[in-house]
């Protein structure tokens, strides 16, 4: 996937830096050094979404002070490269749950075009790119949002729902016919995002949609 090859060449110069804390180390896991290692809570935990759309929605690390910090980084503070170590560390939350077999295609909650210009990434597509990758899956980019939409964690319930009404849309239904879905994105906060993008690909025939997020704020 040419994403991934063009971003190889924004990473790190050397192999023995920490991802997360940039630190030199010798005996990083995923990239990661052990003293930033100790403060991820990994759980591959399961996320109640109660939703006839998403099968099992799962998350991979708890939604801590430091995980805070990791995805303001992330997302926010143009750390893209952070893709990489925190896919890896989601990859276990597939083999956890013994999803590979079962998944045909990986897709990702896809950012609006205007927001994806400004950050320069969609965070959700690089960790699903690299998963695809690691997996040997395809990836599916066939799922666009065409609206530009309020940011859902400063509203209610009933405006999230109405804020993301009609704001996804699938390019190619047939990408996803009969298909079984990880849908991949970064965090679940309440879980309208996931519901509603599940919706859309079970209406477009998806056999089965399942969720995960590197973490989840949503209260259990
Ligand atoms: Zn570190």
């Amino acid at each position: 996937m040419s994403l991934i090859k063009a971003l190889n060449g924004l990473l790190f110069p050397t192999r023995n830096l920490c991802y997360l804390c940039g630190e030199r180390a010798y005996n990083l896991r995923d990239h990661i050094c052990r003293d930033c290692y100790n403060f991820l809570d990994i759980v591959h935990r399961e996320v109640d979404l109660n939703s006839p759309y998403i099968h099992r929605a799962y998350y991979t690390l708890v939604y801590n002070r430091y995980m805070r910090e990791v995805i303001a980084d992330y997302k926010f503070n143009g750390k893209s490269y952070l893709y990489k170590p925190l896919a890896l560390l989601m990859l276990k939350t597939i083999e956890e749950k013994a999803l590979i077999d079962e998944i045909d295609i990986i897709m990702y909650i896809p950012a609006h075009r205007r927001k994806e210009a400004k950050r320069g990434y969609n965070q959700a597509e690089l960790l699903a790119s690299y998963i695809g990758k690691l997996l040997d899956k395809e990836v599916s980019h066939s799922l666009i949002k065409t609206r530009y939409t309020r940011d859902q964690g400063k509203l209610s319930r009933l405006e999230r729902m109405n804020n993301l009404k009609d704001s996804f849309k699938i390019r190619a239904r047939e990408e996803i016919r009969g298909k079984t879905i990880l849908l991949v994105d970064d965090i679940i906060t309440t879980g309208t995002t996931i519901e509603e993008v599940g919706k859309i690909l079970i209406k477009n025939q998806a056999r089965k949609v399942y969720g995960l997020a590197l973490t989840s704020s949503k209260s259990l």
